[in-house]
């Protein structure tokens, strides 16, 4: 069975990290997101638009709703109508009465128009006649053919300028319901209009009225939507097309809708008093910056934490590995290279010497009558012997010689720019510190000689032919009586 390579299983394991890592910090970050989106949807839809809603309702009931009762009750003042019928005989208890309705209620003015004589009383006690020819007289022919009591007529262009106007016209009956005239009261919505810009420039919402029809009747200093002016129907305003089709015709309830892409909530609700529909709108965008901003935020906490833990891991992985590798080609016992780690570093050897023409030198050692050492004081004797010898072998090295401990007691040994002589030199050096080192295991001294087997590499040579020499030679040291150097001469082509 092919087992996969470390790098391939390294790349795989740091990959499906990756993936772990990266699906779950996906996961969980989007799925806050999803909720907190969610939470602030339903907030806003269930709890932040009927609020404003709430809040608008009440202060235009204090603005508005008040004046219709005050015009109801003035239309059915008996005194107003006893007068219309007496023939309107002095015109300063009406405009006295007018003044004392408009100063009471803080009105902006009060006004009563006779059918009869066509003559506009005001609280101020300016009188004139009104005119069906004139444009700014229109408004009384239009309440007198009406069929509901009264309108809420809004009128930008007055002389008070600066503020929107409102006019409450009532129609006025005599006790035989003949119509006699219009009367009521003319406010500014100021208190409304005010609260109105504070929500929008405060909270990014924007409210504005809008009539039965669809028209707006009232909105902030920034307009209605898509900053339509006053009197502008809905319908008008293409961007609004999504709504149009979501709601045809102004009807309170929530609704969800697009401008270009961008999403809005809206609340919508009737006020039977003015017979007028309050829109509360959201932009979506503002209301998820936040919590966009935090999901992306998140994002790039989990990414930065990803990629330390990936680094970290990575350099983990790869020292353990490179300590595997090294464990690998050396041999626990003495801590010198084992086969393995020695072949790649002696065909380099070769390599080198052959390349650069120079002379190597190959020296195999054997201990000597070892067995019989192990017999005698036991196995880990020998093995306290074996991690002392090779500590003399070490000891009679330069840093560019190469060892390995061959197997059991045998030892190789390649000298890089070293020929036989100076080979000779150095196994005679290693021979003579055994002979004279007393290895010490339990308190007992234990002797031990090692025999040599010596030979130079051939231009022909291979690892293996050279190896094979000394091991020759290596026999004859042991035929020869052992604790020894013998070289075997390579046999000319
Ligand atoms: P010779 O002089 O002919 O080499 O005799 P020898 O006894 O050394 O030869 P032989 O190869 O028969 O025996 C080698 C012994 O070395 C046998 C084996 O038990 C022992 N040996 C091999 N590896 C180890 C080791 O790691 N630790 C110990 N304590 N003994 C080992
Ligand atoms: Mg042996
Ligand atoms: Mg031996």
């Amino acid at each position: 069975m092919l087992l996969p390579s470390p790098l391939h299983s390294q790349r795989s394991l740091l990959l499906t990290l990756v993936i772990l890592l990266g699906s779950g910090f996906l996961a969980t970050s989007l799925l806050s997101y999803y909720a907190s989106r969610d939470a602030i949807r339903d907030t806003i839809i269930n709890t932040e638009l009927p609020l404003t809603s709430d809040t608008v309702y009440s202060e235009i009931q204090k603005d508005l709703v008040r004046p219709v009762l005050i015009s109801s009750m003035m239309a059915r003042d008996t005194f107003v109508r006893d007068w219309v019928v007496a023939g309107e005989k002095d015109p300063q208890q009406l405009t006295r009465y007018l003044k004392e309705v408009m100063d009471h209620n803080s009105a902006y003015t009060s006004f009563f128009v006779s059918n009869s004589s066509l003559t506009y009383y005001q609280a101020k006690g300016v009188l004139k006649k009104i005119n069906p020819q004139e444009a700014r007289d229109t408004w009384y022919y239009r309440v007198r053919d009406m069929a509901e009591p009264y309108e809420i007529n809004v009128d930008p262009d007055l002389a008070n300028k600066d503020n929107l106007t409102f006019f409450i016209n009532y129609k006025v009956f005599d006790y035989h319901n003949n119509f006699i005239g219009a009367t009521g009261v003319g406010l500014t919505v100021d208190a409304v209009i005010k609260l109105i810009d504070r929500y929008e420039q405060r909270y990014q919402r924007s409210v504005y009225f809008v009539d039965a029809f669809g028209r707006l009747v009232l909105t902030g200093a920034q307009g209605g939507p898509q900053g339509a002016k006053i009197g502008q129907s809905l319908r008008q305003l293409p961007d609004l097309s999504d709504l149009q089709s979501k709601m045809p015709k102004p009807q309170s309830g929530n609704y969800q809708y697009d401008v270009q892409g961008a999403g809005h909530f809206l609340n919508v609700r009737y006020i039977p008093e003015l017979n007028w529909y309050l829109f509360v709108d959201k932009p979506e965008d503002g209301a998820l910056s936040d919590v966009r901003e935090s999901l992306y935020l998140n994002l790039s906490i989990c990414l930065v934490v990803m990629l330390v833990v990936l680094f970290l891991l990575n350099r983990v992985v790869r020292r353990f590995q490179i300590r595997i590798e090294t464990q690998a080609t050396l041999d626990s016992l003495t801590g010198l290279p084992n086969r393995r780690g020695f072949d790649d570093m002696a065909v380099q050897a070769i390599h080198d010497a052959r390349r650069d023409r120079t002379a190597l030198s190959a020296l195999l050692l054997d201990l000597d009558h070892f067995k019989r050492l192990n017999d005698t004081h036991g196995h880990l004797a020998g093995d306290e012997v074996l991690i002392g010898f090779a500590d003399d072998v070490r000891r009679c090295l330069r840093e560019t010689d190469i060892t390995c401990r061959w197997g059991g007691e045998e030892f190789i040994i390649l000298l890089k720019d070293t020929d036989n002589t100076g080979a000779r030199r150095v196994a005679e050096k290693i021979r003579l510190l055994a002979e004279q080192h007393t290895y010490v295991f339990s308190g007992k001294a234990l002797q031990v000689t090692v025999s040599l087997g010596l030979t130079e590499l051939h231009p022909d040579d291979t690892l293996q032919s050279l190896i094979a020499r000394a091991d020759q030679a290596l026999y004859s040291a042991k035929q020869t009586g052992r604790n020894r150097v013998c070289t075997e001469k390579a046999v000319p082509a």
